[in-house]
């Protein structure tokens, strides 16, 4: 009897936040109707001894399991599908992709006290307007001079504000709202977008590309915008973006940091008077939760966000941004590891809207994918009003001595910028004190004991530390193996650099970014304002200085040490120094002032230095793709890697041994399998680490080769003992 009612009832098919690739069965629950239970809405259900939130993928009459070993879902959490057909099917789709598990995917597009059950509730708070009273012309608010400012500035114009607007006016909004002059409201999308801050006059460059997008509103397509450094591209993106407002449309503008957030959310606060949302993992989960709502609801028109932002529901979806798009930091580099902006690019596909990519020193995929005709190019070639480009220098520093990694031309150099009251910014990417600790004696070196790396040391906090596991201990004062030899810091790092700069321009304030300086909330921010008010002479910082930051009185901008770049092992090495060399020397010379950039290097006559230098980042970048079509590299071959590890060295060999063994059943190839082989770095965090890489130069193929592979690791007997990951479209190869 109960085997019949299994066959012929509804059964829920749930995608539930854990690592097996597949959907579960439900029974609807007794009480419910099982007709509420819609595609995209969240349930809570039993999962062995835990109680989930799953999504609601779909349903089925029958199960192919017994009816009693079929339990009904505890509680459905939503009354409307939190997620709409197509943003289902744009995960569905990353899963089948990325070959990763469904629920985990699914789990990735909520925010956090989404994922956890809380209540889908947008909370008007979030949203304030004048009321009649407030909007009379004869409000009398005496000598409060800040509610009076406000209250004028909330008149200024019809949408309303948003908390995060008003955050830096809590107590001034409180009285306006204890004296009935403002209330929580939502703003009203049919308001329409204002416009507060007129455009900038496009130059001809800017023009084409804001035609060239604008003309595609309302359908799929792919434009890149070349733009060197201070070229105008956000203003080109705030002229699309104010096109896509004024069509009733939402946008959402995907950037590499969240420090970069602050800033342009400002410009676009200055720019737009629409409901504008942040989404990234500064805020706090009930912040992102309201952001996250907001768009689905369209009260919001403007999503400002990091890589997790990307799959936010859009109720009126219009365009989508996607600022620096060459950065790293678009991959996921754990758990579900997705390219949010190959992602962008799909879910811009599904939605039939176009994406604006826009970058000084695009990658090398985007390129390929320009010169094959997918992607349509804009080009900035010029910086936007009066600003020069920078002019290169290349100091060649062999045999020359060195003082702290500065060489003497250069400390003249900085001297004489100084000395003009301009400001210098050196880029180092290598933060702490030194890379190593060594004994003169008997050679002691600080190694990590869980990782094959060195532990760096930090002068500041007196600590030997891991850069790869985290771990730290206390600095020694004598030499941990035979006690008596004088211990010494090999190399350099920011903090060193610091010091000497200290002793060498003192007097002059010198302000250090980098990830040990910015770790305390606010602190970047603090440090930017400082540069900007000018109370710094000499910024002095890691890869942070490469990202978009503007630093308008920086006349010399000096690379201290570009040989390690130049001899990298990763074949994107040299993609990502020649990104990093223009990224950073974009900072220079922004405003009035013409810029200089010295790169000290023990190789002067380097080819990528050659070409870069006196042609171009497109000129290297035309090389590059050269280079890598004759050896069959992305962008033109196809890679996916399989990592394994364990805390012993043959688990992960015998588990990656097998996977090779699955292989031999399938025929239709066309894959070069490379492997097993070690990690570049063996020993991490205490666990060995080995790969294999897939290679294609179809992507069908590789394809064809994960969906049949993939399921069969799951299964292996030898997938018990090591923690496996695959990665499609690696972006670094450890
Ligand atoms: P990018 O995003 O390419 O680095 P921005 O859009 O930030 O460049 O512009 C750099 C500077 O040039 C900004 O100060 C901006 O206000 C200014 N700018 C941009 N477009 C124009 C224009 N058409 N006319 C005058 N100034 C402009
Ligand atoms: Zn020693
Ligand atoms: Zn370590």
């Amino acid at each position: 009897m109960a085997k019949c009612d299994a066959a012929d009832s509804l059964i829920l098919k749930i995608a539930v936040p854990v690592p097996l690739d597949r959907l579960f069965d439900y029974r609807p629950s007794e009480l419910g109707n099982s007709a509420e239970f819609q595609r995209g809405a969240r349930v809570l259900v039993p999962f062995g001894k835990r109680q989930c939130v799953g999504v609601v993928m779909g349903s089925a009459n029958g199960s192919t399991l017994a009816s009693r070993s079929i339990k009904p879902v505890i509680e459905l959490l939503d009354d409307t599908p939190l997620l709409s057909a197509l943003d289902l099917q744009l995960l569905e789709w990353a899963a089948r992709y990325y070959h990763h598990p469904i629920g985990e995917v699914v789990a990735t597009a909520f925010p956090t006290a989404l994922r956890q059950g809380l209540p889908a509730t947008l909370q008007c708070e979030r949203y304030f307007a004048p009321t009649a009273a407030g909007r009379a012309p004869d409000v009398d608010l005496g000598r409060a001079t800040r509610q009076k400012d406000l209250l004028r500035r909330m008149l200024s114009r019809e949408p309303a504000w948003s908390a995060a607007e008003l955050a830096g006016h809590k107590p001034a909004l409180r009285a306006l709202i204890d004296k009935g002059l403002v209330e929580p409201r939502m703003p009203d999308p049919s308001d329409g977008p204002v416009v507060l801050g007129a455009a900038l006059a496009a130059n001809p460059d800017q023009q084409a590309a804001i035609d060239a997008v604008g003309a595609d509103l309302g359908r799929f397509a792919v434009h890149l915008l070349e733009g060197v450094t201070g070229s105008g591209k956000t203003e080109v993106y705030m002229q699309i973006i104010a096109r896509t407002l004024a069509l009733g449309r939402q946008v959402l503008v995907l950037l590499p940091e969240i420090n970069l957030t602050p800033q342009l959310e400002q410009r676009f606060r200055q720019r737009f008077g629409v409901g504008i949302e942040t989404f990234h993992s500064n805020l706090t989960d009930r912040q992102r939760q309201q952001a996250w709502l907001s768009m689905r609801a369209g009260v919001a028109r403007i999503l400002l966000g990091t890589r997790s932002a990307l799959f936010t529901p859009l109720r009126e979806p219009g365009l989508i941004v996607l600022d620096e798009e060459h950065d790293g930091s678009f991959k996921q580099q754990d758990g579900f590891r997705f390219s949010a902006r190959d992602v962008a690019i799909a879910r811009a596909k599904l939605l039939n809207i176009p994406v604006v990519m826009g970058s000084a020193t695009p990658s090398l995929e985007s390129l390929a994918n320009v010169a094959q005709g997918r992607y349509r190019l804009s080009h900035l070639p010029h910086r936007a009003g009066n600003a020069k480009p920078p002019a290169f220098q290349v100091l060649d520093i062999r045999g020359k001595k060195l003082q702290a990694g500065l060489s003497e031309p250069l400390v003249t150099a900085i001297g004489a910028e100084l000395a003009e009251g301009r400001q210098v910014l050196l880029f180092l990417n290598r933060r702490g004190y030194a890379p190593v600790q060594i004994c003169h004696d008997c050679g002691w070196v600080s190694r990590c004991h869980r990782c094959d790396a060195n532990l760096v040391i930090h002068a500041g906090i007196h600590k030997l530390r891991c850069h790869h596991c985290g771990y730290e201990q206390a600095l020694p004062r004598q030499c941990p193996a035979c006690g008596v030899g004088e211990l010494q810091a090999l190399g350099l790092g920011t903090e060193r650099i610091e010091e000497t700069l200290n002793e060498l321009f003192a007097g002059h304030r010198i302000v250090r970014l980098d990830r040990d300086t910015t770790q305390r909330k606010g602190a970047l921010e603090g440090y930017l304002q400082q540069i900007h008010r000018g109370d710094a002479d000499i910024v002095l910082g890691t890869q942070m200085l490469a990202k978009g930051h503007h630093f308008p009185n920086v006349t010399l901008v000096a690379i201290l040490d570009i040989d390690s770049g130049l001899f990298s092992i990763d074949f994107r090495g040299g993609e990502k120094l020649a990104q990093l060399i223009v990224q950073v020397a974009g900072r220079a010379g922004r405003a009035e002032l013409p810029g200089r950039v010295i790169l000290q290097t023990r190789h002067p006559r380097h080819a990528l230095l050659h070409s870069l230098l006196s042609h171009g980042y497109r000129a290297f970048a035309e090389t590059a793709l050269s280079e890598r079509r004759a050896a069959g590299l992305p962008p033109f071959g196809y890679q996916a890697l399989l990592r394994a590890q364990a805390g012993n060295a043959g688990a992960p060999q015998q588990f990656l041994g097998a996977a090779i063994q699955c292989l031999t059943d399938f025929t239709q190839s066309g894959v070069q399998v490379l492997g097993p082989v070690s990690a570049p770095m063996v020993r991490r965090a205490g666990l060995y680490r080995y790969q294999i890489l897939l290679q294609s130069d179809k992507r069908p193929a590789l394809q064809r080769l994960l969906d049949f592979w993939v399921p069969r690791l799951a299964d292996l007997r030898e997938a018990r003992s090591v923690r496996w990951s695959l990665d499609v479209d690696p972006l670094d190869l450890y």
